[in-house]
């Protein structure tokens, strides 16, 4: 199977990227490095059925050649991040709304190659009354054009409706992934995300930052899990058409538990700081409470069961950091 991962130096592209080489075939990366890095693909560069092009998913003669050459296709490049999103809100807009509509009709064109496209449980949006599980056909609820943190939902939005076009429209085969808070060794924290940088923090004795009161909670997957989740959908004809939730309701925890469990786990005594949302973001700023998936379609799908409990994941997540990472 010839693979192409876009995005494939990322956090969650380069992982992909190791897990089909390790099982034999062949992946070509491309990646603009915006927020990916050379570093995420560094031991694949000798491996014989490896390929990358440091390159924009806008270029298009670039993009027909290879996809081309691929009997699927992982669309894993956007722009991500809470914090990446709010500093950079024009370049994440068109490199999620114009780059995915590359990717789908140059898939489309060249033979309906099989597109598995990375979403995201910010579509969801904010928390309804008394409901923080989100099932894939839940409502989305959103806040004002305002809050430019909401226009990541709409982006990826936008880009599963248009998958889902081109699967009712034309039966080209697409799956759509909606990741929720994965972690693992690799991944940065210059975007926000919270697991890397209390590790971070926690290791470096700085104070740990807890934004507004600490009690918002999420589920934390291992990268592992959603990796065996993604493979096992993409290769799934019952998963053509289709979104799906990928994370692990069990390892559910509030950012106050999460940053005193790091702290520990790290042999730790940095202070636990609270920052308003306005002062770590900016005014008006709006966070989900929690967020919960509903995986019961993945499992009846695929059999799927997240393995990697809570602990094990920040055990990887410290280590990476200590060691190979500290410079992210
Ligand atoms: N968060 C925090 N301190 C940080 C970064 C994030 O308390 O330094 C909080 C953030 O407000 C949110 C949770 O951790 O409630 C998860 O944030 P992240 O940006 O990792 O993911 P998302 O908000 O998309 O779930």
């Amino acid at each position: 199977m010839k693979n192409l991962i876009t995005g494939g130096a990322g956090f969650i592209g380069s992982h992909l990227a190791e897990e089909l080489l390790n099982r034999g075939e062949e992946v070509a990366v491309i990646d603009n490095l915006s927020t990916g890095s050379m570093r995420n693909i560094a031991h694949l560069k000798s491996r014989s059925k490896f390929s990358y092009h440091i390159n924009t998913i806008m270029n298009r003669p670039l993009m027909r050649r290879l996809i081309k050459q691929s009997d699927e296709v992982y669309h894993l490049a956007a722009a991500v991040g809470v914090k990446y999103i709010i500093d950079n809100p024009l370049e994440s807009i068109r490199t999620n709304i114009n780059g995915t509509e590359i990717v789908l009709d140059l898939a489309y064109s060249l033979g309906k190659k099989k597109v598995i496209m990375a979403s995201t449980s910010e579509v969801y949006g904010k928390n309804r009354p008394g409901k923080s599980t989100f099932s894939e056909d839940d409502d989305r609820v959103l806040g004002p054009t305002t809050t430019s943190r909401w226009s990541y939902s709409c982006t990826k939005a936008v880009d599963e409706f248009l998958a889902l076009a081109y699967w009712h429209e034309k039966r080209m085969p697409v799956v759509i992934v909606r990741f929720f808070n994965t972690c693992g060794p690799r991944q940065t924290g210059r975007y926000g995300m919270v697991v890397p940088r209390f590790v971070k923090q926690a290791i470096s004795g700085e104070p740990i930052t807890v934004y507004d009161d600490g009690k918002q909670s999420r589920c934390f997957t291992d990268i592992s899990d959603a990796i065996k989740a993604i493979i096992l959908l993409s290769r799934n004809p019952r998963a053509m058409g289709g979104v799906f939730n990928i994370g692990n309701p069990e390892n559910n925890i509030t950012i106050n538990a999460l940053a005193k469990k790091i702290r520990k786990m790290a042999g730790s005594v940095s202070p636990l700081k609270h920052i308003s949302y306005s002062k770590a973001y900016h005014e008006g700023f709006e966070d989900m409470r929690h967020r919960k998936p509903d995986i019961s379609k993945l499992k009846r799908v695929t059999g799927f069961e997240p393995a990697v409990s809570i602990d094990d994941m920040l055990k990887g997540v410290i280590e990476d950091l200590r060691h190979g990472n500290g410079r992210r």
